[in-house]
């Protein structure tokens, strides 16, 4: 499929655009052949294991072609499957990218390039910045804007960071600070319900900054492959669907029980507790370490806090505990899940 770049386009201009995408493309790294054949060759190194992870980004479920710019779909798009690779410790490898696309969001636009160019615009600056290559998809026509994206990353054998590995007295860590993605995506909902439905969302450039985590989150890869060198983590997973829920993860991949100090969670500017506790898609890590691990007050730059420790499961008793100035509580799955 790599060189199978569109499927179904029905004109030279839809070619050439793809076209101008791959040139775009710099050729190195572990892509020892990219876009242009059948398949992508990826050059591994020995004594590595290949990391594989994908998700699909859905408008209306994921972003919102009236709200998001493209080029932060496109950043996003990415960052999901960066992010993975960081929780696992893997260093990424080559990314592929398939949208499924409206043919309106193919064609330039009056005086601006198609949304699809802008959103590799996103999409090419994050892979660029991280380091990694494009090395193949597929383009086809949609009624419904998606974007599907495979990242592949390896780690040295048998110590990638797992879910599973945590025990009671291990210690619980997060990076960087949470709830700045969904005080965000608050703000854009809060200024789009006084539009008609069909407007698009004007964003003011006064709200850059505030707005920053959730157009452009920044994937933990360095971080990611820090704890993997240092041996400092016991497990780990990416914040995607937000605290409550990416800790009961761990939980239940570990079998134990967890203790989050409220006071502790470092909560981004213009959030709040509840943005931090269940937002999601601030794509910081959540870690475990032993007890007497020794860890730095912050890895590549960005700041790493205490927030609590983990405890052993007790039959009949919920399995996350937030202690509060007000005492003790138990802290329910409230982030994103599927289909709920
Ligand atoms: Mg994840």
């Amino acid at each position: 499929m790599a060189g199978r770049t569109v499927r179904g386009a029905r004109n030279g201009a839809e070619l050439d655009l793809l076209r101008q995408i791959r040139t775009r493309i710099p050729p190195g790294g572990a892509v020892a052949l990219g876009i242009g054949d059948d398949c992508a060759l990826l050059r591994t190194r020995p004594g590595e294991d290949i990391a594989v992870t994908t998700d699909l980004s859905i408008d209306g479920r994921h972003f919102r072609l009236g709200w998001h710019p493209p080029q932060s779909v496109g950043h996003r798009t990415l960052t999901r499957g960066l992010s993975d690779l960081a929780a696992m410790g893997a260093r990424p490898l080559a990314a592929f990218v398939s949208l499924g696309l409206p043919p309106t969001l193919v064609r330039p636009g009056r005086g601006r390039a198609s949304w699809m160019s802008r959103f590799y615009d996103g999409l090419l600056a994050l892979a660029d910045s991280s380091g990694i290559s494009l090395a193949g998809g597929d383009l086809s026509e949609s009624p419904m804007a998606l974007a599907d994206i495979v990242l592949v990353g390896s780690v040295p054998r048998g110590k990638a960071l797992l879910r599973s590995g945590s025990a009671p007295g291990d210690a619980i860590y997060v990076t960087g600070a949470l709830g700045g993605s969904a005080a965000g995506l608050a703000r854009m909902a809060e200024r789009a319900w006084t539009l008609n439905p069909s407007t698009r969302l004007r964003i003011p450039p006064s709200w850059d900054s505030m707005l920053q985590p959730h157009l452009y989150p920044q994937p933990r890869l360095r971080q990611g492959v820090w704890l993997v060198e240092h041996r400092a983590a016991t497990a780990a997973i990416d914040l995607s669907d937000g605290l409550s829920t990416d800790i009961a993860h761990i939980c239940e991949e570990s079998g134990v029980a967890a203790e989050i100090d409220s006071a502790a969670i470092p909560i981004a500017a213009g959030a709040t507790l509840e943005n931090a506790l269940h937002g999601g898609e601030d794509y910081e890590l959540l870690f475990t370490a032993r007890a007497g691990q020794r860890l730095p007050a912050q890895i590549a730059g960005v700041p790493i806090t205490r927030i609590g420790r983990v405890i052993a499961a007790r039959p009949g008793k919920p399995p996350i505990t937030l202690l509060t100035p007000a005492g003790p509580r138990s802290l329910e799955p409230l982030g994103w899940q599927h289909f709920r």
